[in-house]
């Protein structure tokens, strides 16, 4: 239905922005659902009636709340079961989090009834996988450390990162028992040897400088310098951003 070959949606969570992509050709794919207060199939059928893959940056609710409207799901391997077994956060606490700054949500939308998505995934990613879109590709780029199973997914053609929660101008999140700062740092040095021209993150401001990798990633190494890059040693506040470990 649609002639654009890129979309992007955002959907408003309070104090932060979590974004959704939108890509089509032939196929069409959607990197992450948001929180599922709303239904955001709706608006995937205003822009294309091409079947949809969802392909997940990881397992956290805030990226996989829509899920529930789709029927084929990609997630990386090492997070398959917090999709189809046990999500590790327990739900109170995500209700916490979804309700503590206000939000503008949908009329019908009740927090009691909120549920963390679980399902079983159709399509298992791995670390170098190409998604074929037709004349689009994106590679998979496994990025532990905010999760176990984080992934972000490059664009060679374009030179696009679609950056999750590694790379955003915001507070990046690594203080959860699940998540591994050395590991977040490690990640973040990967993709510092890519060519990029457009970071796509997944919260805040849309709008990035590239160089914030670079950025992030002389935080995290003066952070190891320093003998702090371990869990429990709270925010640390930067020009840019914060990291919280
Ligand atoms: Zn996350
Ligand atoms: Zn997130």
């Amino acid at each position: 239905m649609t002639t654009t070959p890129f979309q992007l949606v955002n959907i408003c969570t309070g104090k932060k922005h979590t974004a959704i992509y939108y890509a089509v050709l032939k196929k069409a794919i959607l990197i992450d659902t948001g929180l599922g207060v709303a239904n955001i199939k709706k608006v995937i059928e205003s822009l294309t009636l091409l079947p949809v893959t969802v392909v997940t940056t990881h397992i956290h609710w805030d990226h996989i709340g829509g899920h529930k409207y789709f029927n084929t799901i990609a997630v990386h391997e090492a997070e398959k079961e917090w999709l189809s077994v046990k999500f590790p956060i327990p739900l109170q606490v995500v209700k916490g989090n979804l309700m503590c700054k206000p939000c503008d949500f949908p009329l019908d939308f009740k927090i009691d009834n909120y549920q963390i998505y679980q399902g079983i995934p159709q399509v298992i990613l791995h670390d170098g996988d190409c998604i074929d879109l037709g004349n689009r590709k994106l590679i998979v780029l496994h990025t532990p450390g905010h999760s176990p199973g984080h992934c972000c997914f490059y664009e060679p053609k374009r030179t696009y990162l679609f950056s999750g929660d590694l790379i955003y101008s915001g507070c990046l999140d690594a203080f959860y028992p699940t998540t591994d700062p050395q590991l977040f740092w490690q990640s973040v040095r990967k993709i510092q040897s890519l060519e990029i021209s457009k970071i796509l993150p997944g919260h805040h401001q849309l709008s990035i400088d590239t160089n914030i990798i670079n950025k992030i990633e002389t935080a995290f190494r003066s952070l190891s310098e320093k003998g702090d890059l371990e869990q429990g040693n709270g925010i640390f506040t930067f020009a840019d951003f914060q990291i919280h470990i």
